[in-house]
């Protein structure tokens, strides 16, 4: 699944493709529970209108139009934004049932999971939004409009500090890792990012949010933002379906310390890295260095 960091390296890649430029024609997939927008509206949104600004708000994506109306974008489980002119070994086997190899099919050609599609008026590269499992989501807001799903996000992970979190914190008997996964709380935290931070600021996933010492907070915090920013740089995680605008993979899943590592040696004091359900999330965590 996307987070943070996978959003962050889409938005950099993806923002040169799109900032500035004049949508000529869109094409939009039938409606579905994707488009929290009916198509047929996002369409007539874009088309002719210049894509002025592109930022992201936790998880989101959101592209700010002339005239002032905006599309916001959540990749969900499986959601890809990518230039028509990417390649990736994990892209073009999608599209596998063209008769070509992957070594002589260069580009990606939109398949039935290419759900928006734009093409511009100097002619360049296009840019698509595909999505396997359609838990993404697609809508375009009116200028000045808002909308819940933005508007109740807590501060963003890249700035997390010590003290919203041990504020948040008090007496609340939930687990600190819930509490990190929390998206009012803290936007744009997921799983594996949750683990990370929790295994370098040694506290323990399931430890009552209560009774992290504001110590602590500080070190989560910090450990919060140093994986984003690392995982930033190195392109995002690929463990699942994330592939970069520009089809690259991201590295970040080579330097987990914990995430899907159970029954392996912990990576600082040896010991058997193990898995837990928190909040019905598979966790990884060691049991000697956090506590
Ligand atoms: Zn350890």
């Amino acid at each position: 699944m996307p987070e943070l960091p996978e959003v962050e390296v889409t938005r950099r890649r993806i923002a040169p493709l799109l900032v500035g430029r004049r949508v000529r024609r869109v094409r939009a997939s039938a409606p579905s529970y994707l488009f929290l927008t009916p198509p047929g509206r996002v369409r007539r949104s874009l088309a002719g209108r210049e894509i002025q600004s592109l930022v992201r708000h936790g998880k989101y994506l959101v592209a700010g139009l002339e005239g002032g109306s905006r599309l916001v974008v959540h990749l969900g489980m499986t959601g890809q934004l990518f230039s028509s002119e990417a390649t990736s070994v994990r892209l073009l086997s999608a599209t596998a049932r063209s008769s070509l190899t992957p070594d002589e099919q260069r580009t990606f050609r939109p398949d039935v999971h290419t759900h928006l599609q734009l093409a511009f008026e100097d002619g360049g590269p296009e840019v698509f939004y595909r999505d396997v499992r359609k838990f993404g989501k697609l809508l375009v807001l009116a200028e000045g409009e808002g909308h819940p799903r933005l508007e109740k996000l807590g501060v963003d992970a890249l700035e997390i500090d010590g003290g919203l979190l041990f504020r948040a914190g008090r007496g609340r008997s939930a687990a600190i890792k819930t509490l990190l996964l929390d998206q009012s709380v803290v936007a744009g935290v997921g799983n594996i990012y949750a683990d990370e931070s929790l295994f370098l600021a040694r506290v323990r996933p399931s430890r009552r949010a209560g009774r992290v010492t504001r110590r602590q907070c500080d070190a989560i915090a910090a450990a919060v933002r140093q994986v984003m920013l690392r995982s930033i740089e190195t392109g995002g995680s690929s463990i699942s379906d994330f592939v970069g605008p520009d089809g690259h993979d991201g590295a970040y899943q080579d330097e987990r310390h914990v995430y899907a590592r159970a029954g392996e040696p912990c990576l600082r004091c040896d010991a058997t890295v193990r898995r837990t359900v928190i909040g019905q999330r598979g966790t990884h965590f060691c049991p000697r260095c956090q506590v």
